[in-house]
C-alpha cells in the first residue's frame, strides 16, 4: 500500500486530543502519533498542556494534522479524534466539543460492546492496553506506561499499515515496545458510529453531563475537617497486597514451604516451625543434611551477602523441635494403598496417603524401608538414628512396611486386585559400569557403600583406590574409601567440576580429606592378572550441548595410566527390567494394559530419574495425590522477580556456617561431619521474598499518608490515594502490586 493510499484512508485537516494522568505518557502519545502521520508526508504539530500536577493529575495533549503547514496554535477544541488512557476521566470535559462520527480510543478493562453503547454516535475502539503493556514489561513494577501500546491500536483504527507504525518507533527510539503495539493493533475492537438519523440499538444510555460539586466558600479556619482534595479518581491503578512465591519456595522439589517456615521459626519458634514443615513432608532432618537444596542456589540473599543457610535451617529445626505425632484425618472413605519401594519416594506417598486417612502399605525389599537413605548415603553424612527417627513418624501415622518382600511382576499384578491403587516407587536398579569383566577389584560403588552401612569389616590400607563418576555416590565412595584406610584415593570425571550432580559441599569437604579429584578424565581400559592393578585414563574434550543441556564428553587419544588396585564405578543407574508385566504400558506416571488405565502408578526416580532425595519426596507426594484424587499443590501465585527484592534495605550481616569435625577426627570414624547451624539466628537473614511482614515501608513511605495498620495488615483509603505506586516500589519484598481499578485486598 503507497502511503498516498494509505492517506487517502482519513481525512485531513484533523485534530487530535489525548487525556491522561500524569505519569502515564499521554504527550509522548501525542508527539508518536504525530511521527506517525509525518511519516506519511504529511505536516503536524504536537504539544502537551499541564502545569505542576503531580502523578495521577489529569493532563491534555494535541496533535493537528494537515496537507500544509499548520499555523493555528490554539489547543483543541473540537478534536476529530480522542484518546483516553484512563476510563476513569471519561466525563463532560473529556468529551467536550466532540462531534457525531468523531474516532474515540479507550484504554479500558470494561467489555467493548458496553462501551461502545454508551457512544453510538462516535467510532469507538476499545483496547485494555494496561494489561498488554505490563505484559510485555514496559514501565515499572509499579507504573505500567501504556503510551506505546495505545497507539499501535490507533494505527489500525486509522488503517495504517504496522509497517509505518514500525518505522516511526524506529525512529524515535521505541523499538522495543513495538510487539505490544503489534498486540494492540491485532486485538484492538472496532464499533462503528451508527449513521444520524438510524436508531441506536437497546440499551443505549444517552451521555448525561455530570455537575460539578458546588466550590464552598471558604469563610474561615476550619480544622475539624481536611479540605476535601480527594486524589482517589485520579489513579490509572491501584496498591493491593499482593504476596508473590518466593524463589527458595519455588525451587524447592519437595514443596517445603520455605519461607513460611522460616518465617514461622523467627515469630512462633522451633515447635511451630516444625507443624509447618510437617504439612508438606515428615524428613526435615534427613533433608536438612542430605538435600543438594536448589533452595539456596536460588535464594535472594545470594549475591547480597551469602544465601540464608535454608537446609541447615530446616536440619535445625528437624533436629531441635519436639515433634507431636502426625494428624490423620478422618476418612469416611478410606482406601488401601499398596506402595512398592520403601525409598524417600515410597515413603512419601505413604504419608501422603496415611495422614489423609488411607491405609498405606510398604512392600520393601531389603530388611527395613530407607532405600538409597538408609543403604547408600554413609553414616557420617545421615546417622541411622536420624532415619530411624524420622521414619518412626511414618510407622505412628498408622503406615505399615512388610520388609524382606521382593516384588516382581506377578506380585504386582496381585497387589492391583487386592488394592485401590499401587504406587510403585522402586526406584533406579539397574547400574551402568565400565565394561571392564571380571577382574576383581572392580565393584559398583553403591554395592561397596551398601556393605559398609550394613556392618561388613572392609581394609583398604595400602589399596589405590580409583572412583568413576561425578554424582553423590561417586564422592561418597571416595569419602568412605578414605575412611577405610585407603592409601590413596582418585575421583575421576569426565566433565568440569562445576558440572559433576554431587553436592558442592560434599566435593570440597572430599577434597579436603585427601581425594584428589581428576576432571576430564575417563577409564578407557583396566590392566591386572586376575585382580585389578592399574588403569588406562584418557584426556576428554568436552564439545556441542546435549540433550541434558550439558557439554558432550568425547574420549581424545591422549592417555596416561595410573594404579589401581580397586575401582568403584558410580555411574549412574536405569529402571530394573522385568518388574512390570510384559503387557502394561507407560503413560505419564500411570500404567494401562490394553489401552486402559490401571490402578497402578510410578513414583519417584523410576518416572522421574531426578535422583534426590528432595525430587523424591516431592514426586512420591504428588503421585499419591493423583491416585487418591486429592491435590498436594500449592495455590499459584506470581513469583518474586530477581529485582523484585530490595536487598539494600537490609542490613548486610554474613550466612550462619555450620560446624565441622576436624580432618583428622574425620578420617578416623564414620562419626557425622557437620554438626549442623548451632542456633535460628539465620532466620533472622531471610528476606521474607514475597510475603508481607507487615514492616509499615508502605505506610511511611506513602506521600499522601493514606495507609493504616490493620492488625497484622493494611488498609488504604481510596479516596486519597492518587495511584503513584510508591508504596510498591518501596516495599522491599515484592509483596505488593499495582493493578487495574478493580477492587483488591486492601
Ligand atoms: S528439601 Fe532441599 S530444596 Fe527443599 S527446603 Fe529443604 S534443603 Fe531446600
Ligand atoms: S531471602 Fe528468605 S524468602 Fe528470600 S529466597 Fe532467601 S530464604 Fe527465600
Ligand atoms: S504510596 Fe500512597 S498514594 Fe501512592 S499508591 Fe501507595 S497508597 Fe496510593
Amino acid at each position: 500500500m503507497s502511503k498516498s493510499d494509505i492517506k487517502g484512508s482519513f481525512k485531513v485537516p484533523l485534530e487530535l486530543r489525548v487525556h491522561g494522568r500524569g505519569g502515564q505518557g499521554g504527550v509522548t502519545l501525542a508527539k508518536l502519533i504525530a511521527t506517525l502521520y509525518s511519516g506519511l508526508g504529511l505536516h503536524v504539530q504536537t504539544f502537551g498542556d499541564y502545569g505542576s500536577e503531580r502523578a495521577g493529575a489529569p493532563i491534555r495533549a494535541y496533535t493537528r494534522v494537515d496537507e500544509t503547514t499548520v499555523t493555528n496554535r490554539n489547543k483543541v477544541y473540537n478534536p476529530d479524534h480522542l484518546i483516553v488512557l484512563d476510563p476513569g476521566l471519561l466525563g463532560p470535559s473529556v468529551l467536550d466539543g466532540t462531534s457525531s462520527g468523531a474516532l474515540l480510543l479507550i484504554n479500558t478493562t470494561e467489555e467493548g460492546a458496553e462501551v461502545a453503547k454508551r457512544y453510538p454516535m462516535l467510532r469507538v475502539g476499545v483496547i485494555d492496553a494496561t494489561s498488554i503493556a505490563r505484559k510485555h514489561g514496559i514501565g515499572t513494577a509499579s507504573v505500567v506506561i501504556i503510551n506505546t501500546t495505545l497507539a499501535g491500536a490507533y494505527a489500525r483504527l486509522l488503517g495504517i499499515p504496522m509497517e509505518v507504525v514500525s518505522e516511526a518507533y524506529e525512529k524515535v527510539g521505541l523499538a522495543g515496545d513495538l510487539a505490544a503495539a503489534k498486540e494492540a493493533y491485532d486485538s484492538v475492537e472496532i464499533f462503528e458510529a451508527i449513521e444520524s438519523g438510524e436508531e441506536a440499538s437497546g440499551g443505549v444510555e444517552e451521555y448525561v453531563l455530570g455537575s460539578f460539586p458546588a466550590i464552598l466558600p471558604l469563610t474561615g479556619h476550619v480544622s475539624e475537617r481536611f479540605a476535601p482534595v480527594c486524589t482517589g479518581d485520579w489513579r490509572t491503578q491501584t496498591p493491593h497486597y499482593l504476596f508473590h512465591e518466593a524463589p527458595c519456595n519455588g525451587e524447592c522439589p519437595a514443596g517445603n514451604d520455605v519461607v513460611g517456615f522460616i518465617q514461622t521459626l523467627k515469630e512462633d519458634g522451633v515447635d511451630a516451625a516444625a507443624q509447618r514443615l510437617l504439612a508438606t513432608q515428615p524428613f526435615p532432618s534427613v533433608c536438612g543434611r542430605v538435600c543438594p537444596a536448589p533452595c539456596i542456589g536460588s535464594c535472594s540473599r545470594r549475591l547480597y551477602d551469602g544465601a540464608v543457610n535454608i537446609r541447615g535451617l530446616e536440619r535445625w529445626i528437624g533436629d531441635n523441635a519436639e515433634f507431636p505425632p502426625i494428624e490423620k484425618a478422618e476418612n469416611p472413605e478410606p482406601k488401601r494403598i499398596a506402595i512398592v519401594g520403601g525409598g524417600p519416594a515410597g515413603l512419601a506417598a505413604a504419608f501422603e496417603a496415611a495422614r489423609a486417612g488411607h491405609s498405606a502399605t510398604i512392600y520393601e525389599a531389603n530388611e527395613a524401608p530407607g532405600g538409597v537413605l538408609r543403604y547408600g548415603i554413609p553414616e557420617y553424612r545421615l546417622p541411622g538414628e536420624v532415619l530411624d527417627r524420622e521414619v518412626g513418624r511414618l510407622r505412628e501415622l498408622g503406615v505399615k512396611v512388610v520388609s524382606s518382600t521382593v516384588v516382581n511382576s506377578e506380585k504386582l499384578i496381585e497387589l492391583s486386585a487386592g488394592n485401590d491403587a499401587v504406587i510403585i516407587a522402586a526406584g533406579l536398579g539397574r547400574l551402568a559400569d565400565l565394561g571392564f569383566g571380571e577382574l576383581s577389584g572392580v565393584e559398583q560403588g553403591i554395592a561397596f557403600l551398601r556393605a559398609v552401612k550394613s556392618g561388613e569389616k572392609i581394609n583398604l590400607s595400602e589399596e589405590d583406590v580409583v572412583v568413576v563418576g561425578g554424582g553423590n555416590t561417586a564422592v561418597d565412595c571416595a569419602r568412605t574409601a578414605l575412611r577405610l584406610g585407603a592409601a590413596r584415593v582418585t575421583l575421576l570425571y569426565r566433565r568440569g567440576r562445576e558440572e559433576m550432580p554431587a553436592i558442592d559441599d560434599e566435593v570440597a569437604d572430599a577434597i579436603e580429606e585427601g581425594v584428589r579429584l581428576e576432571l576430564y578424565s575417563q577409564p578407557v581400559q583396566a590392566e591386572g592378572a586376575g585382580a585389578i592393578s592399574a588403569l588406562e585414563v584418557a584426556e576428554v574434550e568436552l564439545y556441542d550441548y546435549d540433550e541434558t543441556g550439558r557439554r558432550r564428553p568425547v574420549v581424545t587419544d591422549r592417555r596416561r595410566k595410573i594404579p589401581c588396585t580397586r575401582l568403584f564405578m558410580a555411574l549412574g543407574q536405569t529402571p530394573e527390567a522385568g518388574l512390570m508385566p510384559d503387557v502394561w504400558q507407560v503413560e505419564g506416571e500411570r500404567m494401562l494394559s490394553g489401552g486402559a488405565p490401571l490402578n497402578v502408578w510410578l513414583a519417584g526416580d523410576l518416572l522421574t530419574g531426578a535422583g534426590t532425595v528432595a525430587h523424591a519426596i516431592g514426586d512420591g507426594r504428588r503421585v499419591a495425590a493423583l491416585a487418591l484424587e486429592s491435590n498436594v499443590a500449592r495455590e499459584e501465585k506470581p513469583e518474586v522477580t530477581p529485582d523484585g527484592v530490595r536487598a539494600d534495605f537490609f542490613e548486610s550481616r554474613p550466612p550462619m556456617a555450620e560446624k565441622h569435625l576436624q580432618v583428622a577426627d574425620r578420617l578416623s570414624s564414620f562419626a557425622e561431619v557437620s554438626e549442623g547451624i548451632t542456633g535460628p539466628e539465620e532466620a533472622e537473614r531471610c528476606f521474607s521474598c514475597g510475603t508481607c511482614t507487615a514492616c509499615d515501608t508502605c505506610l511511611y513511605s506513602c506521600p499522601e499518608g493514606v495507609i493504616s495498620r490493620d492488625g497484622e495488615s493494611y488498609n488504604i483509603d481510596g479516596e486519597f490515594c492518587k495511584g503513584c505506586g510508591i508504596c510498591v516500589a518501596e516495599c522491599p519484598r515484592m509483596a505488593m502490586n499495582m493493578s487495574g481499578l478493580e477492587s483488591g485486598r486492601q
